[in-house]
């Protein structure tokens, strides 16, 4: 009885796509097997729930995908999972005294909603003041990734990307605005293929208005290449 309504509270949240931390929640063994030993035991998984659900395994199309499905999942869908894996910290003096806002927009977004397992596509905008310091601009995007590959929420995702560069250049002034499809939204379920998820941290000054503002002007200019 006490495992049936356990299930019913955790399908209760369902659809509703609600986080509980800003942290990934990971177990304090996460990493206390290796990743080939990760990817055998999710191998033999894969092929248990395909052989569950009826598929012929030994067909000449199936047989190598759940191998394919265990090493996509550790190294590269969820590779972010791995601290190895963290971007470096390497910053720059801003020799320039560049103290304006700089902003890289339209990163691209590939994560897993961790409620479906189903992928979250769309575009990141980060923002930050500098107070000596900057990174380069790609460090930006991998950041994105590097949190983007992990089981997510948007929300979490958001708030990540934000924390994690608030660490590296060592000021409260980041921000971040994701405007992202969920394909549990698009696909199945309510199946609106149109609808996007937009969440927006931000930290510092730009929590002051004007700031704020500047902000989300620039990250409006829809400039072609
Ligand atoms: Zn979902």
């Amino acid at each position: 009885m006490k495992i049936e309504s356990d299930f019913n509270d955790i399908d209760a949240l369902g659809d509703d796509h609600i986080g509980s931390s800003s942290e990934t929640p990971l177990r304090a063994d996460a990493f206390k097997l290796s990743k080939n030993d990760k990817i055998d035991i999710i191998k033999d998984d894969v092929k248990h729930i395909l052989e569950t659900l009826g598929l012929d395994l030994s067909d000449d199309s199936l047989k190598g995908t759940p191998n394919r499905v265990a090493k996509m999942f550790v190294n590269e869908i969820f590779g972010g999972l791995d601290p190895d894996k963290k971007p470096s910290a390497s910053t720059f003096d801003n020799k320039y005294k560049y103290g304006e806002m700089l902003v890289e927009k339209n990163i691209t977004v590939y994560s897993t909603c961790e409620h479906h397992l189903l992928p979250i596509v769309g575009r990141a905008h980060v923002a930050y003041i500098s107070n000596g310091t900057v990174v380069g601009l790609s460090k930006m995007n991998r950041i994105v990734d590097y949190f983007s590959k992990r089981p997510q929420v948007q929300e979490r995702l958001t708030i990540q990307i934000v924390k994690e560069l608030q660490n590296v250049l060592n000021t409260e002034d980041v921000a971040c605005v994701i405007d992202a499809k969920h394909l549990c939204v698009n696909s199945r379920g309510i199946r609106d293929i149109e609808s996007s998820t937009v969440t927006s941290e931000f930290g510092g000054k730009f929590k002051e208005k004007e700031t704020r503002r500047e902000f989300l002007d620039y990250i409006k200019l829809d400039t072609q290449f």
